[in-house]
Formats: C-alpha cells, sequence, structure tokens
C-alpha cells in the first residue's frame, strides 16, 4: 500500500500544478504532435452507405499509438517524484516503445518486462527498445505473456520502489493508476469533440473504440459520457470462437473477480483460475478489464460487443483500401464494428471512431495470416 499512497499523494500534487499541466502540454504538441486531426473518412462512408464516419487520428502520435499519451504523463511524473530508473510491462511491445521512448526523452533508466512467448512473436519491438537504450527483460513464467510481464513489473516495483516508478500501460491495476492513466488518455476526446462539433456541426450520433484494458476508450469516451443521447460503444476481441481460452471478451465471457489489484470482469475457469486469451491482436490480449469499463458496463453507459479475429482482418485491409491507412489490428475491431452499424444508420448522423494505432507493426503477421511469404 505505501508505493501506492505515495503515488496517489505525488500525482494529486502534480495535477493541480499549472507547471506540471503546461509542461506535459508543451510536450504532447512539440513532441508528439498533438493534437492530433480527425479524419472524415470519405470513401469508407460511400462504401458503408450510410453514417458519416470520422477517424480520431492516434496513429499519427509519435511512435505510431495512443500509448505516448499517457508514458510520457507518467515519465514526467516520475521525474517530479525524484526517480531516475522507471520499469514497465509490454505485451506486444508497443508500451514498452512509448516508455522507452519517453525514458530516453527525459533521461530516466529504463526496464521493460516481457513474456519470452511475446518477445518471440515481437522481435522487432524488443530490438526497438533496446535501440532506445532501454533494457528488455524475459519472462519466463506462466504462459510468458503480459500477464506474467505483469508480475513481474509489481515485484521489481515493490522491492525498488525508493528509486523506481512503475508505469503501468492500460487504465488497469490498483488505484491512482485507472484513474491516472484516463486523465492522460482523456485528450484525446477533449479534443475531438471540439473537433467533432467543428467539422460535423453536432455530436456524433456513436463514438467506437477497441478495448484492451481500455485506455484508447476510456480516454476517447470521457469527453462524451456526460452527453446521454451520444451512444458508446466498446469493441473486444472474439479471437477464434466462444469457448474459454479462445477469446478475450470479458464482458462476454468474464465474471467479477480480482487481477492485478483491480475488481473487474475477469476471464477465469469454475474454480476462479484466470482463463488463458486468444485474440489476432496482441494488445486486445488480456483477461481482465479497467474497473472504470465494469462501472459503464453495470450501469449500461457503454455497451460491449466483441468482434472476431477474421472480421477484424477484413477490415483492417478495408481501411487500407478505402482510406490510404494500414490500422492497428486492436483498432481494426472498431472499424468492424462500424462496418457492422454504419449502413444501418443515416447519413446525416456521424459515427466517431478511435483510430488507435498505426499498423505498420502487423504488417508482417497479417501476411504469414494470409499465407504471403515475405
Ligand atoms: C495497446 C493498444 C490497444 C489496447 O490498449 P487499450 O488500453 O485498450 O487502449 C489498442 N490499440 C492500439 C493501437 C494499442 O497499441
Amino acid at each position: 500500500m505505501a508505493p501506492l499512497e505515495e503515488l496517489t499523494e505525488a500525482w494529486h500534487e502534480a495535477r493541480r500544478d499549472r507547471a506540471f499541466r503546461h509542461e506535459l502540454a508543451g510536450l504532447l504538441e512539440t513532441y508528439c504532435g498533438r493534437p492530433t486531426p480527425i479524419s472524415f473518412a470519405a470513401r469508407l462512408t460511400k462504401h458503408l452507405g450510410g453514417a458519416g464516419v470520422y477517424l480520431k487520428r492516434e496513429d499519427l502520435c509519435h511512435t505510431g499509438a495512443h500509448k505516448i499519451n499517457n508514458a510520457l504523463g507518467q515519465c514526467l511524473l516520475a521525474r517530479r517524484m525524484g526517480k531516475a530508473r522507471v520499469i514497465a510491462e509490454t505485451g506486444a511491445g508497443q508500451h514498452g516503445v512509448a516508455v522507452a521512448t519517453a525514458a530516453a526523452l527525459l533521461g530516466l533508466r529504463c526496464r521493460v518486462y516481457m513474456g519470452t512467448e511475446d518477445e518471440r512473436r515481437q522481435a522487432l519491438n524488443v530490438y526497438r527498445m533496446k535501440l532506445l537504450g532501454a533494457e528488455v527483460v524475459g519472462v519466463e513464467a506462466g504462459a510468458r505473456t503480459l500477464k506474467d510481464a505483469i508480475n513481474e513489473s509489481l515485484r521489481d516495483w515493490v522491492t525498488n520502489v525508493a528509486t523506481t516508478h512503475y508505469v503501468l500501460g492500460s487504465v488497469l491495476g490498483p488505484h491512482p493508476y485507472p484513474a491516472m492513466v484516463r486523465e492522460f488518455q482523456s485528450v484525446i476526446g477533449s479534443e475531438a469533440l471540439l473537433q467533432i462539433r467543428k467539422q460535423h456541426r453536432s455530436l456524433p450520433k456513436l463514438v467506437v473504440a477497441c478495448v484492451g484494458g481500455g485506455s484508447n476508450a476510456a480516454g476517447i469516451f470521457t469527453a462524451f459520457v456526460p452527453y446521454r443521447q451520444v451512444e458508446l460503444v466498446g469493441v473486444e476481441a472474439g479471437g477464434r470462437g466462444t469457448r474459454l481460452g479462445e477469446h478475450a471478451a470479458r464482458f462476454a465471457g468474464g465474471e467479477p473477480g480480482v487481477l492485478h489489484g483491480t475488481r473487474s470482469y475477469v476471464l477465469q475457469d469454475q474454480d476462479g483460475l484466470v482463463a488463458q486469451t486468444h485474440s489476432v491482436s496482441a494488445g486486445l490480449d488480456y483477461p481482465a478489464v479497467g474497473p472504470e469499463h465494469a462501472w459503464w458496463h453495470d450501469t449500461r453507459r457503454v455497451a460491449y460487443v466483441r468482434v472476431d479475429d477474421s472480421e477484424a482482418v477484413d477490415a483492417f485491409h478495408l481501411l487500407s483500401e478505402l482510406e490510404g491507412i494500414v490500422p492497428a489490428l486492436e483498432t481494426a475491431h472498431a472499424i468492424a464494428y462500424v462496418a457492422r452499424v454504419a449502413p444501418r444508420m443515416g447519413s446525416g448522423q456521424a459515427i466517431l471512431v478511435s483510430l488507435s494505432g498505426r499498423g505498420d507493426k502487423d504488417v508482417a503477421e497479417v501476411a504469414r495470416l494470409e499465407g504471403v511469404t515475405l
């Protein structure tokens, strides 16, 4: 509890400090490239023949996804707390790369924990983190993926808390992480609310985002939650089937439970053992979901749906061919849902979708799935 209490206090002080907010906003603008635009997807809209589709372009952030918004915020906080070292967990490597980047920028030592199964699947990102000066430590425990990397990060943190801040990558884990990460990501929705009002001249009918831990979704939803007329939909990974172990749809197959210091919906067996998960996209492949999403689910403010691997891969192609944007496979889940519902909506209505990241990292995997040798 002591490290969490210290962090909570430091975070509350920092968010009230104008100098901290000013420095973060400055870096988001001059280093990350914010504000990111919203793009009207004219050819996709025409193809689907219904609601107008607007894309919030987090793929244009430095390092290629929304993860840098949080990594930069937490690394600034670490420096303010006098911690010279940061650690992070990573699954596909996107959060690890974002933290290694922010640590390089701010002169912090950085270690990233990664399951050895993920290291094998994402060799390019392992080397990328090393290029950025980070140390990457392989985790051999369990299924050797993200959940195991989080366990190892928590262990390191409690051992080295005097010198170290743990940069958690989504709206997960014990308080204050879910609230703090949401706040760092809420820049997505605050910008998008102003932009859609300007470009579409009214609120969107629907806002859609993919949900792994839930940070890009929380980031875009938060600004729209007070507007009851705006429908919010989170898209989970339906994987390759509805059986436990074949997907990562926590709201379809999960039960309340506690994982990594959070009570939320967790995929687990009858004895409460945390289940294996599967998704074509590593970023959605986690057995629990951010606790605020559980709240939004139970209060029915946000609806959660599932999109399976093959539908996501189709959407990956669709956006590439119609808009010249290769989306991350995570993001492709959100696009697939848009493709499902846009044709049933009126042409005067707008859908805003969080384009959480670009898909360069997934090109080789999709090629492999389709039997193309590179
Ligand atoms: C990590 C990642 C996600 C999933 O994480 P959330 O915390 O649910 O946002 C989604 N999209 C991209 C591009 C990612 O890199």
